[in-house]
């Protein structure tokens, strides 16, 4: 039998198989619905342009993370780039984030965000939802001006109805000094949160580091196989095409309300019941191709305001030259919709007022476009309604002691980055060695000398 069976070939399922293979553990199986690994991470290439599923940049915090580009792709085979971004508003841009590059705006929204963040709801504890959350650390002008709009946008939700738990590093927070500093001077301040640098494949678009990952992987990785149906009781997962497969753990990287409704359970279970609560957006991504040359220095730029479907359109040429035909332009757009809410019909024109709505912007005609990729993204972004806040953590521990253990992303129900996808993979293969006591066959796992449990490690 399989001692473990790994749902799910993006990102996290290829970290989980390239780390067991690290510390030589190889009875495992890799199991994928799609007809190519990669998950999000896939390139489209077309009319010379690359493509991906919109911008996916790797913005690197973590010491490990780093070594693991390096060693998978060698970090020479990427740019490392300066985030140059901003803002559109009110016919403008001004530089991102808003809440530290006031100048310029008109002079109502400037007054507004430093009178509101004077009065900013400091004495509120525990802010529960993100509505709260931006009035007690950024008041209610920057709240009105771009959190408010920007992030109804992004979560196709309403923001009093989403907790603030996925804020974190994704929100950088700032002072009175700052905010008034760069409201009143016309030097911008570029170099805060987590995402202004950046690093990007050279050529080949982000499917450059999926081919390099999967190179390394020795085990065979089963493409079309899509899980339908896992049976808890006698741990044995259907697939679409017939086949089928037993297993002694699970590591599932596919979506958490996927796998929930996928569950055949002991009656007094009732997990699956779950899968409807867990809410999520999806996001429609149209990429164009322009004849013209380059149209800004921007990577991407933000839109809050309403008169704007789309919430983000970033410029593949600037982020990676390569990815875009000798003297034009490419651009990824973005629009969050909640895929319950729409039909084929209504995405349909949600699209095409889109791509209008960004050839006006940029004083564009639909004779300078040379090609056009729609591609969509069923799960994007996972929203943190009150229901997940209270719930999810239950729910992923009852699942860890049916032996199976959902990560990354989706899995996890979050809001996360490629860097976490790595680092998930990476913890869930060395907390289930432990559990296959695999240090007795192989010596690979040692303890600390306090023999502290949360000491283990895997020798690297
Ligand atoms: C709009 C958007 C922009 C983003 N931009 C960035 C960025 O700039 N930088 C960054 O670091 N991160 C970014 N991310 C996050 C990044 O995409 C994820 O962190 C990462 O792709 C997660 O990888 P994963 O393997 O966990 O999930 P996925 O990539 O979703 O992989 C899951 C895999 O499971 C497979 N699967 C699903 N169901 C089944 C089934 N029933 N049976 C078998 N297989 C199945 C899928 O086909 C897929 O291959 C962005 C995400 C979105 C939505």
């Amino acid at each position: 039998m399989t001692e473990v069976v790994i749902l799910g070939a993006g990102l996290t399922g290829l970290s989980c198989a390239y780390h067991f293979e690290k510390n030589n553990f190889f009875n495992f199986k890799v199991f994928e619905k799609n007809d190519r690994e990669g998950g999000l991470l896939k390139s489209f290439k077309q009319d010379g342009f690359t493509f991906d599923f919109t911008g996916h940049l790797l913005h690197i915090s973590d010491s490990y993370f780093l070594s693991f580009l390096d060693n998978i792709s060698k970090l020479s085979n990427f740019n490392l780039v300066t985030r140059n971004s901003g803002i559109y508003i009110d016919k403008k841009i001004t530089p991102y984030p808003f809440q530290t590059n006031l100048y310029g705006l008109p002079q109502n929204i400037i007054l507004d965000s430093i009178y509101g963040f004077i009065n900013r709801k400091k004495s509120l504890r525990n802010p529960k939802t993100f509505n709260e959350w931006v009035l007690k650390y950024f008041g209610s002008g920057i709240g009105k001006h771009f959190f408010f709009p920007y992030n109804k946008k992004l979560f196709a939700f309403d923001v009093k109805k989403i907790t603030p738990s996925w804020t974190g590093r994704f929100v950088p927070k700032t002072n009175l000094k700052t905010i008034i500093k760069n409201a009143i001077s016309p030097k911008s301040q570029n170099n805060v949160g987590y995402n202004n640098k950046f690093y990007y494949p050279k050529s080949g678009g982000i499917e450059y580091l999926i081919k390099n990952l999967k190179n390394k992987i020795q085990n065979k990785i089963h493409k079309n196989h899509n899980a339908i149906n896992i049976d808890l009781i006698n741990k044995i997962i259907y697939f679409e095409n017939g086949h089928k497969e037993k297993y002694k753990y699970l590591i599932s990287t596919i979506p958490l309300n996927i796998l929930l409704k996928s569950l055949t359970e002991p009656a007094n279970l009732n997990l699956h019941k779950s899968h409807s609560k867990l809410l999520c957006n999806s996001v429609l991504n149209f990429n164009l191709g322009f004849n013209v040359e380059k149209l800004t220095k921007k990577h991407w730029i933000y839109f809050p305001q309403k008169e704007y479907p789309f919430y983000r359109i970033g410029f593949w040429n600037n982020v990676s030259p390569t990815s875009v035909q000798k003297s034009c332009t490419a651009i990824y757009g973005e629009v969050s919709y909640l895929p319950e809410q729409k039909t084929e019909k209504q995405i349909k024109n949600l699209t095409e007022k889109s791509i209008n709505k960004t050839l006006k912007n940029l004083k564009l005609k639909t004779s300078n476009v040379i090609t056009k990729k729609i591609l969509h993204l069923p799960h994007a972004y996972v929203i943190y309604n009150f229901w997940r806040e209270k719930n999810l953590k239950s729910l992923l521990e009852k699942l860890k002691d049916l032996s199976i253990h959902s990560t990354g992303r989706y899995g996890e129900w979050k809001y996360s980055s490629m860097q976490e996808a790595v680092l998930d993979g990476k913890k869930v293969v060395e907390n289930m060695l432990c559990k296959l006591n695999f240090k007795k066959q192989h010596n690979r796992i040692y303890r600390s000398q306090k023999g502290n449990e949360n000491n283990i490690k895997i020798l690297q």
